[in-house]
């Protein structure tokens, strides 16, 4: 197994503020990995720096070997390997389903464009919203548009995605159908690290769930481990106010 995302000594500021601390951990190849904690512990930030859509201050990231850093062209590369899918699904409102699918494999990687199409088309079938693909997102559900961008990002054929909160911003009634094609999408091996508070769907898909608070990691254990015997009193805590 080739490590799919490695960091060490990860450190990030936001002025002063010192929003990331001493940050190591790796997710294997085919793994999955949870990341919780309290609402301002860092989970959005570490996501992001890991393709560099927030810049790190120190420390080593290496996404499937690729270093992350000054060089445009490993940047790029990483933005290839890893699929990120956000709270707020960022889709084109101007642009139909089929066209928020399409348009970045024709822009970014010269795909012609029946074949973008039919590749979009094929993820879409995927997450079981072929149908909808000629509407645009703001005639979709959350939960919709929410599988639109899951399916927008891997018709980039990334080898990892990341999910940063991608149900909480959904309507309780369509938490399920976005966590369905995420439960599907690990079952078809690929690699994920998610940021999420369902600890259901934690307890079910994940290998390993990270605990972050104040900026520091401060417990990566296997779920059951996690969930019935939390090592460290910080994650107790937030596993008590969660029932
Ligand atoms: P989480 O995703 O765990 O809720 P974030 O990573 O979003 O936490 O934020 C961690 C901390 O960094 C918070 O205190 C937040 O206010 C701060 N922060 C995040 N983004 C910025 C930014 N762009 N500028 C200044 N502070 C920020
Ligand atoms: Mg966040």
């Amino acid at each position: 197994m080739t490590t799919a995302i490695e960091v060490q000594g990860l450190n990030k500021y936001f002025g002063s503020y010192h929003a990331l601390r001493n940050i190591d951990f790796h997710v294997e190849s085919g793994e999955r990995v949870v990341i919780c904690g309290p609402s301002g512990s860092g989970k959005s930030t570490l996501i992001r720096c890991l393709n560099q859509l927030e810049r790190h201050d120190a420390g080593e990231i290496r996404v499937s070997g690729i270093l992350l850093g000054d060089n445009v062209r490993n940047l790029d590369a990483i933005r290839r390997e890893a699929g990120m899918v956000f709270q707020h699904f960022n889709l084109f409102p101007h642009l139909t389903v089929l066209e928020n699918c399409a348009l970045p494999q024709i822009l970014s990687r010269k795909t012609p464009r029946p074949e973008a199409e039919n590749c979009a088309r094929q993820y879409l079938d995927r997450v079981r919203i072929l149908d909808q693909a000629e509407k645009f997102p703001g005639q979709l559900s959350g939960g919709q548009q929410q599988r639109v961008a899951i399916a927008r990002a891997l018709c980039m054929e990334p080898r990892i995605m990341l999910f940063d909160e991608p149900t909480s911003a959904l309507d309780p009634e369509m938490i399920h159908e976005v966590l369905d094609t995420m439960v599907e999408l690990a079952e078809g091996g690929m690699t994920m690290l998610v940021v999420t508070h369902e600890m259901g769907f934690a307890r079910q898909v994940a290998d390993r769930v990270v605990y972050m608070e104040a900026g520091e990691i401060v417990e990566i254990a296997p779920p059951d481990r996690f969930f019935d015997a939390p090592a460290d009193e910080r994650s107790q805590r937030f596993l008590s106010k969660l029932v």
